[in-house]
């Protein structure tokens, strides 16, 4: 479909001019090692034991094996790849890693920012081959860990039923649920996670529990926007499903030197519009003019009025307007971006929780955009709203903390590594007091855990503790390492 965008596609679009994006593979996350175990753990007899394929560094498919999608963590060195083909292999790995003390690090769809499903020194369970795929009841839907979100979207689609989700086609389920999940959906139905029924789960001790409000409750409540990596391994999801409608998608573009009166402007309104107007706004710059789309989705029909309303009450006027009106899987694949979409890269992102959008919150956000540096590329904000449905819930009825602030602002380039990194750090600087945390999915390397679940970190530890004492299990933030 010509002229989709996604809010990833939309800024690799943007950075359209760093086709030889530099690897930044010096730029490999701090990782715990395997502490000292009773002896050399025994892989031949692990591997013996198994349905799947266990790969060790000595093997030729390892390099292939540890691979994801943020080639920047090409040089990753884990002690084994399983690549997992029943429950019961995830069950004797886990076992074998807890009796070895050896880390585990999950990969589902691959997609971690700080190359968490591939650490240095950990078994890597891969769950790419487990059984399961989609299985689609009339108001539910089962899904193994792994499934990628445009195989979900568009079996649902079939039957007119969707969930929360974000918009890359390839991204795992399971990362996306156990961070939260935001998409073009959030104001209406929530996030991923607030769709989560019941999720079965392999313990570090090999056990298999059932994650829902009524069993392993603390569990349920950890999965819901802890982040990956933690307590176990998720085998398969449960989520509600709802039906779906065609929906008009407008792009408005406006000068750069709007951008802070438009973000406010958007936000305010925002926050304030019916539930089913949901939109974002994206900052690009370097590598040319500066540029500050708004793009809205809303239901069929109603896209210029929505849109002309925004703009009526924000007090602001367009360079140009663009409204399309799809039907739902053509409405996925707009978000998605398309086949290029799917092809991994190197880059560096993180991301602020801003809890309230005033004009001086979102002038930081322009200045944090100014910070970038000439000469070095492109670089690319990306600002969601999290009101509406996202609110309903209480903030410490999930480990999903952020439930009362304005919105995410996520930060994106494929330039360098040092680019990178000094304009992370001016990023956050600029929005100083403005931003009170980050998000979990969109996550960088060396923060705190605290960072990414501010009030709820204390309750996400004690649950961490309690099935996970030893930490078999790696997040690759904070010390979850
Ligand atoms: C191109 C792109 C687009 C994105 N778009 C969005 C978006 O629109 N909205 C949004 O909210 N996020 C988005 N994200 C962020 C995405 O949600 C996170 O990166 C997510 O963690 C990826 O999940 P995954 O399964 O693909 O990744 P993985 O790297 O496989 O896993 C991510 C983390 O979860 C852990 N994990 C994975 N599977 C399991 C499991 N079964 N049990 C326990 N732990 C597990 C891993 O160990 C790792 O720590 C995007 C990311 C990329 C790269």
């Amino acid at each position: 479909m010509s002229g989709q965008i996604s809010r990833q596609v939309f800024v690799r679009r943007a950075l359209g001019g760093l086709a030889g994006a530099v690897l930044l593979s010096s730029c490999r996350q701090a990782t715990p090692h395997a502490v000292s175990s009773p002896g050399p753990p025994d892989w031949t007899a692990l591997g013996g034991r198994l349905d799947g394929a266990l790969i060790l560094p000595s093997d030729a498919q390892y390099g292939p094996s540890k691979g994801i999608f943020n080639a920047r963590f090409n040089g990753s060195t884990p002690a084994a790849v399983l690549s997992a083909a029943s429950v019961t292999d995830v069950q004797k790995a886990l076992a074998f890693a807890s009796e070895n003390h050896i880390g585990v690090s999950v990969r589902s769809g691959g997609h971690s920012y700080i190359g968490a499903s591939s650490l240095d020194a950990t078994l890597v369970i891969d769950l790419r081959r487990l059984p399961g795929g989609v299985d689609v009841g009339n108001d539910q839907v089962t899904l193994s860990p792994a499934t990628d979100l445009d195989s979900i979207q568009t079996q649902l689609a079939s039957r007119g039923r969707s969930i929360p989700s974000g918009s890359c086609p390839t991204v795992g389920v399971a990362g996306l649920a156990l961070g939260g999940g935001l998409g073009s959906d959030a104001r209406l139905h929530g996030l991923t996670c607030d769709a989560l029924v019941s999720a079965a789960l392999v313990l570090p001790t090999g056990e298999m529990v059932t994650a829902s409000a009524d069993d392993h409750p603390d569990v349920f409540w950890a999965l819901r926007g802890g982040g990956g990596g933690n307590l176990g391994v998720v085998t398969s999801l449960t989520f509600r499903t709802f039906p779906v409608s065609d929906r008009d998608v407008v792009t408005l573009t406006f000068p750069m030197e709007m951008a802070a009166a438009v973000i406010a402007g958007w936000q305010d309104w925002q926050s304030a519009a019916d539930r089913n107007v949901w939109g974002m706004v994206n900052l690009t710059v370097g590598d040319g003019p500066g540029r500050c789309t708004v793009i809205l989705a809303t239901p069929s029909g109603s896209g210029p009025a929505v849109a002309g309303d925004m703009l009526s009450t924000a007090g602001l006027s367009a360079l140009s307007t663009r409204t399309r009106t799809l039907n739902r899987i053509d409405f996925v694949h707009y978000f998605e971006g398309g086949d290029d979409a799917r092809a991994p890269r190197a880059f560096v992102a993180g991301s602020d929780i801003v809890g309230e959008m005033t004009s001086a919150a979102a002038e930081s956000i322009v200045t944090a955009m100014s910070a970038w540096p000439a000469g070095a590329g492109s670089a690319t904000a990306v600002i969601e709203s999290l009101s509406g449905a996202v609110s309903d819930v209480d903030p410490a009825d999930s480990a999903f903390p952020w439930r009362r602030q304005a919105a995410s602002v996520q930060w994106y380039t494929e330039s360098t590594a040092d680019a990178a990194a000094g304009w992370l750090t001016a990023a956050h600087h600029a929005l100083g007091p403005a931003s009170v945390g980050g998000y979990i999915n969109y996550p960088e390397a060396g923060q705190p855990l605290a960072r990414y679940l501010g009030p709820n970190l204390q309750q996400f530890n004690a649950i961490r503790q309690k099935y996970d004492p030893a930490t078999v299990m790696r997040s690759g933030i904070g010390t979850g390492g």
